[in-house]
């Protein structure tokens, strides 16, 4: 693991987000977003699945509207307006072509020249499990940011082929290698991860807005340690 974290690139103009599930993204990485939506760059979600398998005590039929309606309202706190999903099943989301062409059409469609993603390795760090459609959908965005410039690799998506993408920045990651500045954008974090009510409240008996403060905050705080004493949010950075 570095000592001291790289500063992430700041020569782009687009972003695209793309994890599994509603949440994903406002666990840490939306301060993030924040701060660079600020700075008038333009970062668009995708999401794999609507989260309808995510709160045990609301049926997948009424959960997935719910999940998707906080996680619109998640973006819109970071300046993200276009939020998208691709309707794989959650919780038993499969790493294969299927996925990866979901993914790779995307890219196309969106140009970015960073794509943000989740940890896709088998645990959070020791022996924290991390959960099969986390690391099915890391590695097919991984995979999907090389296919998307490769016009025959799935020939037949709408966009044609994107060879822009230059990074692919992991969030969550148990090595990371960079980090981003998220002074201006921290406290628009902790209310895009209190947007995800409905969840939070099915999880703990903290207040929604004390769990989220604490959350991010603590993780930001962390990181400071790494990045000159700021707040800062890692990722690890693959170059393409
Ligand atoms: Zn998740």
């Amino acid at each position: 693991m570095a000592d001291r974290f790289e500063p992430m690139p700041e020569d782009w103009q687009r972003a695209l987000a793309v994890v599994a599930h509603p949440d994903d993204l406002e666990y840490g990485c939306a301060a993030a977003v924040a701060t660079w939506t600020d700075a008038g760059r333009e970062v668009s979600y995708l999401i794999a699945t609507r989260g309808e398998a995510g709160i045990d005590t609301i049926a997948p039929a009424e959960c997935g509207p719910v999940r998707e309606r906080e996680e619109r309202a998640s973006a819109a706190v970071v300046g993200v307006d276009v939020v998208e999903f691709l309707d794989h099943a959650d919780g038993v989301i499969e790493y294969g072509p299927a996925l990866r062409r979901d993914i790779a059409a995307a890219i196309r469609r969106h140009r970015p020249e960073l794509v943000i993603t989740l940890n896709p390795d088998d645990t959070w760090g020791g022996t924290y499990w991390n959960t099969p459609d986390h690391r099915a959908v890391g590695r097919a965005v991984l995979d999907a940011a090389g296919d998307a410039g490769n016009r025959w690799i799935f020939p037949d998506t709408e966009a044609p082929p994107w060879n822009g993408v230059r990074w692919v920045a992991v969030a969550g990651s148990n090595s990371p290698t960079h980090a981003v500045d998220v002074t201006g954008g921290l406290e628009r974090g902790v209310r895009s991860l209190v947007e995800h009510r409905a969840y939070i409240e099915a999880l703990t008996d903290q207040d929604p807005e004390a769990y989220a403060r604490e959350l991010i905050e603590g993780s930001a705080r962390e990181a400071a340690a790494r990045f000159g004493g700021h707040p800062a949010i890692p990722f690890r950075l693959f170059r393409f």
